[in-house]
């Protein structure tokens, strides 16, 4: 039993310039992968070997807490993203007022989180008890870790953005954020059910 790399739930051509098909080549079929690999390699003939990927990173840590947890955040991310640009739904656009006054508001907070975050890592929507907060990890680190429900994620490596922006990041995550994301899978987070789609095993 070893995880998978997922299959991407659109065409790498779908999103068109905001996201090309070199980047997925790479981030998919490259980086996700060696992730998975690795990940498969650490854990083969040890306790963790059928175990939920989830379970592996709470239970783990230096390489095999990097490898896992970067498979579980890539795998999220590509669900997190839509080619189509969709409406947010009723929920969570009243959740979000709630939390951060506006959609507008949230998006400008949202934006300052990812581009100002120093060096590789990830940009996260998640609930933290019946709060909506916005917050970055550093390098694989992921809410599944914590005691944090993931939303949303933009991936802010420089290997997410480098080939389509260089090194504009404020350029991507705005991007993302107005054109590219599947507000229903963060809708459906807000109750875990889309979260476990994430999670292997
Ligand atoms: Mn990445």
């Amino acid at each position: 039993m070893s995880f998978e790399l997922p299959p991407l739930p659109y065409a790498k051509t779908a999103f068109g310039e905001l996201i090309s098909e070199a980047t997925f080549n790479f981030h998919h079929g490259k980086h996700h992968n060696a992730y998975v690999t690795k990940t498969n390699d650490a854990i083969a003939g040890t306790d963790h070997e059928g175990k939920k990927l989830s379970e592996i990173i709470k239970a783990s840590d230096g390489g095999l807490f990097n490898n896992a947890a970067q498979v579980w955040n890539h795998s999220f991310y590509w669900l997190c993203l839509s080619p189509e640009k969709k409406e947010m739904p009723a929920e969570l656009k009243s959740r979000i007022e709630t939390d951060f006054g506006s959609v507008e508001e949230f998006k400008a907070k949202f934006k300052a989180e990812a581009v100002g975050h120093f060096a590789s890592g990830w940009a996260w929507l998640v609930l933290n008890g019946d709060k909506l907060e916005i917050t970055s990890l550093h390098d694989a680190d992921s809410p599944v870790a914590h005691d944090m429900k993931p939303l949303l994620t933009i991936d802010v490596w420089e290997h997410a953005y480098y080939l389509d922006y260089q090194n504009a990041r404020p350029d991507y995550v705005a991007a993302l954020l107005d054109n590219a994301i599947d507000w229903d899978f963060v809708a459906q987070n807000l109750d875990g059910e889309g979260v476990s789609r994430a999670d292997q095993g």
